[in-house]
């Protein structure tokens, strides 16, 4: 099954549990506005490319639309339009008051100059300032993006529109960003599993947790959840699996990979396996963090860890959803999971337009708020409705999307 039709069963299951009418259904599917632009590059080779660039904003009753830019070779509409839908149905699981969209240019980055990337940015937003703004649409970095392409982002849309750092989020520390902001979405992942743990009544001292993926998010999963005393038996990159039963330093492997280009390549702390291995391990917890689609009903069936936190966007394909719920798994789902990330990035915005800067302290203690709120909500859901923690968390997040829309007046 498709991601986009993925998310379309996700959202009619929870759909069906609201007794939305067609009509409603219709009304939310729909994506308020998608714009393709044409983005015409020089190369620093004196070249010319012609590239593709995308926004979809897709709802914004609940407040100024939210959502990342991609810059991929694979990006395509209907990956944006799913993307953004989701991005809709996350702000509002963590109740922050966003609506969802999102973006992305149809390009390899591995092959641009750090001048030709700058030159795309600036020209895409040449293409679609008038759509974005700290009122109406504020972008974030996603796949091959960072805080340097939002400080970019920033400038160009100030030239237009007037100093305003709330134009976008994800940008540096030291230009009108927030600390705190790269750890979010892995130290969210890390509050979120605690809390699924306690309510299914395992002590993190006597859980073992696989993690894939050591990025950005896998890395800070893995730190604080090792801070917290699960015992991280795997970890793992695109250069393969690691495993040690007695656990695996975390500060260590972070301090291998951060002398070979971020490769845990060569770690030779723990015995070597594969990446599909890692995901069969016998654990407690598994915790995907790294690419989409990993656990399929081809593997489904030797996926042995009762409770899977779904860190990256879609780990787990629709249809392999439903054997391990068959098997009795429990799945934290990714709308919920991976929220820490653009609840930092309101906060981050909620900063630049109070032009008062945040500690960390400050930016950890209400991370926690916002997302253990919004657990308690989810698991309450799943519980009283005798539905997965997927099917609430869209119910609650499209729950309070339709009221919203309603309460607006449709007229
Ligand atoms: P990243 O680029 O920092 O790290 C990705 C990690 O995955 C790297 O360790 C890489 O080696 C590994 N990897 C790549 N290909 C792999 C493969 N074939 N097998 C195993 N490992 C592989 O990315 P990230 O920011 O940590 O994001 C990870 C996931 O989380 C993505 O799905 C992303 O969409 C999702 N996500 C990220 C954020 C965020 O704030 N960074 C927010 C929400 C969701």
């Amino acid at each position: 099954m498709k991601f986009n039709e993925a998310v379309k069963l996700y959202f009619n299951r929870a759909a069906d549990q609201l007794e939305l009418t067609d009509d409603m259904r219709a009304l939310l599917l729909t994506p308020k506005r998608e714009v393709q632009v044409q983005i015409a590059v020089e190369m620093d080779n004196g070249d010319l490319r012609t590239l593709l660039g995308y926004r979809v904003q897709h709802d914004n009753a609940r407040g100024p639309m939210k959502g990342g830019l991609r810059f991929h070779h694979e990006v395509d509409l209907d990956e944006v339009r799913s993307l953004a839908s989701l991005m809709t149905w996350k702000t509002a699981v963590v109740n922050i008051p966003y609506g969802g969209a999102k973006g992305g240019i149809a390009v390899d980055v591995t092959k641009l100059s750090k001048r030709e990337l700058e030159r795309i940015t600036r020209k895409f937003i040449d293409e679609i300032h008038e759509i974005i703004g700290p009122d109406t649409d504020i972008p974030a970095p996603d796949m091959g993006t960072n805080p340097e392409v939002m400080a970019w982002i920033m400038n160009q849309h100030n030239k237009y529109h007037g100093f305003n750092p709330g134009v976008v989020t994800g940008k540096p520390v030291e230009h009108y960003g927030i600390p705190g902001r790269s750890e979010a979405t892995g130290r969210g992942v890390g509050i979120l599993a605690l809390k699924t743990l306690g309510r299914l009544g395992h002590k993190p001292q006597a859980t073992r947790v696989a993690i894939q993926g050591f990025g950005n998010v896998g890395s800070h999963a893995a730190l604080f959840l090792q801070s917290a005393q699960c015992k991280i038996v795997a970890i793992s990159d695109v250069s393969g699996g690691y495993y040690r039963a007695e656990g695996i330093n975390i500060s260590e492997a972070l301090e291998h990979a951060a002398k070979h280009k971020s490769s845990l390549a060569g770690y030779t702390e723990a015995d070597h396996i594969s990446n599909e291995q890692l995901l069969e391990l016998d654990v407690e917890m598994l915790v995907p963090a790294a690419l989409g689609g990993v656990i399929t009903k081809d593997n489904a069936a030797r996926i042995r860890a009762p409770l899977i936190i779904e860190a990256a966007n879609a780990p787990v394909l629709a249809d392999a959803d439903d054997l391990l719920a068959a098997q009795g798994t429990t799945i934290l789902p990714d709308i919920l999971a991976n929220a820490g990330g653009v609840t930092v990035s309101y906060f981050e915005w909620v900063q630049n337009r109070q032009y008062y800067q945040w500690n960390l302290d400050r930016v950890r203690q209400e991370l926690d708020h916002v997302l253990s709120s919004a657990f308690e909500e989810v698991w309450e859901l799943s519980r009283r409705n005798e539905i997965s923690l997927r099917t609430a968390a869209f119910m609650l997040g499209i729950g309070r999307v339709s009221r919203a829309t309603i309460s607006a007046g449709i007229t």
